[in-house]
């Protein structure tokens, strides 16, 4: 978005005038940091509107910009009489006028543009008292800013092939499973996490204790609001060639709702954006790093940047030499249609158009996500503070955030996220934020084999790796199985094979290195646990115990047998009959369910059971079905 405008009064150095200008579509009504007057590039006021960005509508000028005026927001006062340039009436009340509006009292009220949501209107500053008592929205815009503008840092150095392998390692890394955990603390645990309350404390010491868990130099930055004592969180991890050069990682903490008191969630918004800090954290504190990297979670976001503003202020006034920011805010949520990630950062005063490319270029490289470019400049986040001091900023945010259907509601809950593209929308700032502080790691080998009871090789064994990115493994004939590039860490490696018990080991990655484990997978079902009274060699077994479509079913009849197979629901209700009933069974029976009901609609998630029922007798086996 691009604002046409003349230099003038306190921006422009040849001292012509300043056009103020506006796009169509005023701002958002529910929250007063969509909007503000903002000093571009050379000095010219733009009003950053939300929609008119979104649609990219037309700019027009619409006054000449006056320092020392009053500009402001105003809704619901009607139009009509603004644009009459009548004073409304409960405004003629505030200013203690009584009757016909006086036309001295006028002079100076202008009404500027309105998308009748909202109108802009420019008052003397004699007029001030109407902010009292507005008789509806009324929000004081306030002076742009001076920005000192920065010059754009390097990019980094172009990615080699063995970076790339890193680069993916790192990206498959991330995992699903401990953003989640974060949550079931932050976001279900906590009922809420509304910037005044107890538990948003409880919130930030949670973060703080994860920080230091991480060995990261861990602190509260603290700072006052409304007179309230609260606290952004911040982890470091110094850099050993400059420790002087700061990356950061950040999002907002605090959540709101209709009840925020007691009951904010905040899953999506923005627990999602907080949980992905604390993984990217868990991903690099162990490795050393050129440059410095902060991890943040800020505070009062939702009250109007409070956290961030502080921070950034903070930071220019100690002229700390912040590189880039990569804010994330709401990276959890997901419609199938469309893109996946949103990217947007400024074009005007500090440009982050590289940190975009770079953002969009991971995104693409190592996440395999679908990325929208914003064409706007960036508004509503975390990230605006720092741009507006200088710093470099972007913002992460999954496209479809505008139809989130339980934005600042009391339903933004876990059950919302989709673990895929939150797991992707980490990994890809976690491989930008070490590209930029240059962490320096190798990858790892995992390897080993899949084995009987008495060390028999055992093929065909599924692995995967618990939360991660990382493809599957089938072990081979041998029953060897190798991932070839995993980044350090520790991870969870599960085997499974049908008639065999799962097996779950811990494994640890160590850079450069090979982990070999041996995973010996016990034969199910030997046990008389499993016979039916009176034939005795009968297994039943299903595979996986969790799934999502098909069920694998087997059934061993060692002996001849007149029985079926059903699948009854938690309810006790049959739900299926994969094997109708039959005489003269025998041998092994492989058979699927396909999670179905017998119209062809797929059964809930939930508890379900395989049963083998003979007459006077049964066997079942559990499972769960996930949707
Ligand atoms: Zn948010």
């Amino acid at each position: 978005m691009v604002f046409l405008a003349l230099a003038a009064g306190i921006a422009g150095a040849d001292g012509e005038p300043i056009a103020l200008v506006w796009s169509p579509g005023l701002a958002s009504p529910d929250s007063p940091d969509w909007v503000g007057l903002h000093r571009l590039a050379g000095g010219q006021i733009g009003l950053l509107p939300e929609a008119g960005m979104r649609e990219g509508g037309e700019i027009r000028q619409i006054d000449t910009y006056d320092p020392d005026a009053l500009y402001m927001l105003i809704s619901p006062p009607d139009r009509a009489t603004l644009e009459r340039g009548e004073l409304p009436v409960q405004w003629a009340r505030a200013l203690g006028i009584d009757g016909a509006p006086d036309a001295g009292v006028l002079r100076g009220l202008r009404f500027l543009c309105s998308d009748g949501v909202q109108s802009l209107v420019r008052l003397p500053e004699s007029l001030r008292g109407v902010l009292r008592e507005p008789g509806g929205r009324v929000q004081e815009l306030p002076r742009p800013r001076e920005v000192e503008l920065r010059t754009a840092p390097p990019a980094p150095p172009p990615v080699g092939a063995r970076d790339a392998e890193l680069w993916q390692a790192l990206a498959n890394a991330a995992n699903s499973d401990r953003l989640f955990a974060d949550l079931d603390y932050l976001s279900t645990t906590l009922q809420t996490r509304y910037y005044s309350t107890p538990e948003m404390d409880l919130a930030c010491e949670y973060v703080l204790a994860e920080f230091e868990a991480l060995g990261l130099t861990a602190y509260f930055d603290p700072f006052t609001y409304h007179g309230h004592e609260l606290k952004n969180v911040v982890g470091v991890t110094l850099g050993s060639v400059d420790p002087a050069q700061i990356y950061i990682v950040c999002g907002h903490l605090d959540s709101i709702s209709p009840e925020g008191e007691t009951l904010a969630p905040g899953a999506e918004d923005n627990g999602s954006g907080s949980a992905a800090v604390l993984e990217a954290a868990r991903l690099l504190a162990s490795l050393p790093c050129d440059y410095t990297i902060y991890f943040i979670c800020f505070s009062a976001e939702e009250q109007g940047l409070v956290g961030s503003e502080h921070f950034a202020s903070q930071a220019a006034a100690e002229g700390l030499d912040i590189r880039a920011v990569l804010n994330l805010d709401m990276v959890a949520y997901h419609e199938p249609q469309g893109d996946d990630l949103w990217v947007e950062g400024f074009y005007d005063g500090v440009p982050s158009v590289w940190l975009m490319d770079l953002v969009q270029a991971n995104a693409e490289t190592y996440a395999d996500l679908l990325v929208y470019r914003y064409e706007g400049n960036g508004w509503g986040s975390d990230h605006v503070p720092f741009h507006e001091y200088g710093y470099p900023a972007v913002l992460s945010i999954d496209n479809e955030w505008y139809n989130y259907p339980c934005y600042h509601q009391t339903c933004d809950t876990v059950d919302w996220l989709d673990a895929n593209l939150w797991r992707s929308i980490t990994a890809t700032n976690a491989v930008s934020v070490a590209q930029l502080a240059q962490v320096q790691a190798s990858v790892g080998t995992l390897d080993g084999k899949t084995v009987l009871p008495g060390g028999g090789d055992l093929a065909d064994v599924s692995l995967h790796l618990v939360g991660t990115g990382y493809a599957e493994r089938t072990s081979a004939a041998d029953g060897y199985f190798v991932w070839n590039a995993i980044f350090p860490g520790t991870y969870t490696l599960v085997a499974e094979k049908l008639a065999y018990e799962t097996v779950t080991e811990e494994v640890t990655i160590t850079g450069g290195e090979t982990t070999t484990v041996e995973l010996v997978l016990e034969p199910v079902g030997s046990d008389v646990a499993d016979a039916v009274p009176g034939n005795p060699h009968v297994r039943l077994q299903i595979m996986p115990s969790s799934v999502v479509d098909d069920v694998a079913i087997r059934l061993d009849l060692p002996a001849p047998a007149e029985g079926r197979l059903v699948v009854y629901g938690a309810d006790g209700r049959l739900v299926g009959t994969p094997l109708r009933w039959a005489a003269h069974l025998q041998g092994a029976h492989t058979l699927t369910w396909r999670t179905r009901h017998t119209d062809g609609t797929l059964v809930p998630a939930g508890l379900y059971w395989v049963r083998w029922e003979e007459v006077g007798h049964s066997i079942s086996k559990r499972f769960v079905v996930v949707r």
